[in-house]
């Protein structure tokens, strides 16, 4: 089976649909695999959700997907991301809205763990510190995890005979990894919708079953239309801004 691993589409259509194609074009897909913030910053969160329901991915919630809907208040969030919450939640059905709610923080799909953030803190924590990473391995019950949330493809691979008790490694394009349950490892397929580790191509991974890998790839993609798009919104000029600069 080929899985296609997705985080952080932030209601970004024309990057969904740039991966999708992109996985799409290497081979049939047999499942979806979405880690939270489906919408949130973007200009197209009702076509983003739409997508996502269709593919009948394994989704959870994100923290956008919380504010999204007024289930969760947007206090911690920075200006423009919490009028962007706003407007996001202008534009969405009840039903898209029963949706997101419905979302879990956590999902255990065989030997792996889903979730948004960390298992620490499901929806809000970036797994970005070394202790952050020790937090969220302590509580992995399964071999493998899946997050998302700091939009920057990553490895963590646990081992006491690191310093830090674990070690990050970022992925760039092209990377695989060959899964092995001799330690505890956390992959993070970057941003799909809103790229930040200074390359604006959209992110995301493919979990092939067979050869037990999961190899990360960057796909370009319209983003000028969808900057566009966000300008008929009046999104704010950061959030349009930043996704040509990859930040
Ligand atoms: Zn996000």
């Amino acid at each position: 089976m080929r899985i296609a691993v997705l985080s952080d589409v932030h209601a970004n259509l024309a990057a969904l649909e740039a991966v999708l194609g992109h996985a799409q074009s290497q081979g049939v897909i047999d499942a979806v695999w979405c880690l939270g913030d489906v919408v949130g910053y973007g200009p197209q969160p009702r076509e983003c959700i739409a997508r996502v329901r269709e593919l009948g991915a394994l989704t959870v919630a994100g923290n956008h997907d919380r504010a999204g809907t007024g289930k969760m208040g947007t206090a911690e969030f920075n200006p423009d991301a919490a009028r962007a919450a706003h407007w996001t939640m202008g534009q969405l059905t009840p039903d898209e809205q029963s949706y997101l709610d419905a979302l879990p923080e956590v999902l255990f799909e065989g030997e792996f763990t889903l979730v948004h953030g960390t298992l620490r803190w499901p929806i809000w924590e970036y797994l970005y510190s070394y202790e952050a990473a020790r937090a969220h391995l302590e509580r992995q019950q399964s071999p493998f995890s899946l997050v998302g949330h700091t939009h920057v493809p990553m490895l963590v691979l646990e081992g006491a005979e690191f310093p830090q008790g674990c070690e990050m490694y970022y992925l760039e394009d092209g990377t695989k990894v060959k899964l092995s349950r001799e330690r505890r490892m956390v992959i993070n397929p970057g941003g799909v919708g809103q790229p930040r580790d200074g390359d604006p191509r959209a992110a995301y991974a493919i979990f092939d079953t067979e050869d037990e890998t999961i190899t990360l790839h960057r796909v370009e993609y319209d983003i000028a239309a969808t900057q566009r798009l966000m300008e008929a919104a009046r999104l704010p000029r950061w959030l349009i801004e930043r996704l040509a600069l990859g930040r």
